[in-house]
């Protein structure tokens, strides 16, 4: 898979919660627990994006917030989740979705 294909995949993963989220996987029945494991929140995509504290830091470097409204997550660029997502580092040891690969061994 391209690098791009890739970005792709885990944009389109992050924005509809079919990813490695926990709410996720719980519906998937792979894990049993939906908490977000930073702050034992349910881990839905709008939690992980928007609201979860662990990540306040990086919401405000990339848009001086440190927590995003609806109207927020509907001003973002694709770019802007993906921007969001890479410094998160919530990814970098799991898997993306529908693929078998860890993220670092893709498209180098
Ligand atoms: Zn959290």
């Amino acid at each position: 898979m391209s690098r791009s294909r890739t970005n792709i995949a885990l944009v389109a993963g992050i924005t509809t919660g079919h990813c490695l989220l926990y709410r996720h996987l719980t519906v998937m029945r792979i894990a049993e627990d939906p908490s977000c494991p930073e702050c034992d929140e349910m881990e839905t995509s709008f939690h992980f994006i928007a609201e979860c504290p662990m990540y306040a830091m990086v919401r405000w470097e990339l848009q001086g917030k440190d927590s995003f409204s609806v109207e927020d997550l509907a001003n973002l660029s694709i770019g802007d989740i993906l921007r969001f997502t890479k410094e998160t580092g919530r990814f970098q040891a799991g898997m993306l979705p529908g693929t078998s690969k860890p993220v670092s061994q893709q498209g180098e």
